[in-house]
């Protein structure tokens, strides 16, 4: 298939098993072409809505892969990194110290136990659900002496297994943000159902923006909710057409995982 049908297909439906689909970037040009193609994707279905391709950032995610590969997708232009687990994000970070100019973003569940790692090296956590954690990283990032730029993770499909506030609790979450001040709050992430029925799959995003929409009326001072981190390699297009405005593509950028998403996400396929 080219990838003008690859990206056909793709807009129509969402895509979970994205095995041979997407095979291991192993050349800086791997990575250029991967990149490129995505940002085609996005400019694809910004085109569809009106929006502006400079309105969404694409967050790679380079979980699971390794330093060399990381090195790659460096030389290809990458700046900005997602990782999972704190504990790899944090060694990858000492790892790839000489590449002072990367930002880290954790977007994976964070235990309060691991807090401290996060506050020493990450520009961005996107899965904050809780005030415990919230204190445990404000605690951390003062003796620090840093800030971290925080999502607020939402559960949009209902699943009792993922991780996220539901959404009717996010209210007063906000409200009780103000009280750490190193946590400079941006907008709402969410991860959607993984299910192959597009429809299934935009009822979540579409919950998340118009959860934001009757939240920003509300907002209290220090606290921005501008941002909506949603959409990955088999959904992005959707979540761009429902106000995306950072999206988190790993496989479609370095090529498949080895691991299922159950790894990642309880619950997962
Ligand atoms: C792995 C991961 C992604 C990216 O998924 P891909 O299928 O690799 O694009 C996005 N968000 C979170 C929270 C993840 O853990």
């Amino acid at each position: 298939m080219s990838e003008s049908n690859v990206a056909e297909v793709l807009d129509t439906q969402p895509q979970h098993d994205l095995h041979g689909r997407y095979p291991k970037a192993q050349s800086v040009a791997d990575f250029q072409r991967n990149l490129a193609t995505v940002q085609q994707r996005i400019a694809g279905a910004c085109a569809r809505v009106g929006r502006s391709p400079q309105e969404v950032r694409l967050l790679p995610v380079s979980k699971t892969m390794d330093e060399a590969s990381i090195r790659l997708a460096y030389a290809a232009g990458c700046r900005q990194l997602g990782e999972n687990k704190p504990q790899e994000a944090h060694r990858k970070w000492q790892n790839l110290s000489d590449l002072t100019d990367v930002q880290w973003s954790v977007i994976g569940h964070l235990q309060t136990n691991k807090a401290k790692l996060v506050a020493r090296f990450a520009s961005e956590f996107q899965a904050l659900d809780s005030l415990r954690l919230a204190e445990a990283l404000d605690r951390r990032l003062q003796l620090e002496g840093r800030q971290l730029d925080v999502f607020v993770q939402v559960n949009t499909s209902g699943e009792a297994s993922k991780y996220g506030l539901p959404p009717e609790a996010v209210a007063d979450f906000i409200q009780a943000l103000p009280q750490f001040p190193t946590l400079k709050v941006r907008g709402l992430m969410t991860l959607a159902l993984l299910s192959a029925e597009g429809e299934r799959v935009r009822t979540c995003f579409r919950l998340l923006r118009t959860l934001r929409d009757q939240l920003q009326a509300d907002t209290p001072p220090g606290v921005s909710l501008n941002e909506l981190s949603m959409g990955m390699s088999g959904d992005f297009e959707i979540a761009i057409e429902e106000g995306a405005t950072v999206v988190r593509v790993g496989q479609a950028i370095f090529g498949a995982r080895a691991l299922p998403d159950s790894y990642y996400w309880p619950g997962g396929e």
